[in-house]
């Protein structure tokens, strides 16, 4: 079992050539329903602390996904998005691209978390 050390944790993400801040908040920080957020010119992300390890890999993908639709000018919307993020997920998995090694540990991939 881990336990998340200190409120809110986060780690830096390439994306295209963007350094992005991909910062762990608490759900109440969303709309019911929604558990992250993308600020493509800002370069952040906000993820929701709440789900499992699979859902918030999605959630980073979807949110990765808005990068990559801004960039390119490709305009999706979030019914598109959603399938998209959950596609590629389990084709990085059927690979052996672990997503969620990124999620595990924090800033520059130490641990932020406490093995209890
Ligand atoms: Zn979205």
């Amino acid at each position: 079992m881990y336990l998340v050390v200190g409120k809110m944790r986060s780690l830096k993400l390439k994306i295209l050539g963007k350094s992005v801040d991909v910062n762990f908040v608490e759900p109440t920080r969303f709309d019911k329903g929604t558990y992250g957020e993308a600020d493509t010119r800002g370069c952040k992300i906000w993820l929701s602390t709440e789900g499992t390890k699979e859902s918030r890999a999605i959630t980073l993908l979807h949110e990765i996904i808005h990068f990559i639709c801004d960039d390119f000018m490709v305009e999706l919307d979030e019914s598109q998005i959603q399938p998209l993020a959950q596609a590629l997920f389990i084709v990085m998995q059927e690979n052996g691209i672990d997503l969620l090694k990124l999620l595990r540990g924090g800033q520059n991939g130490k641990r932020a978390t406490k093995r209890i």
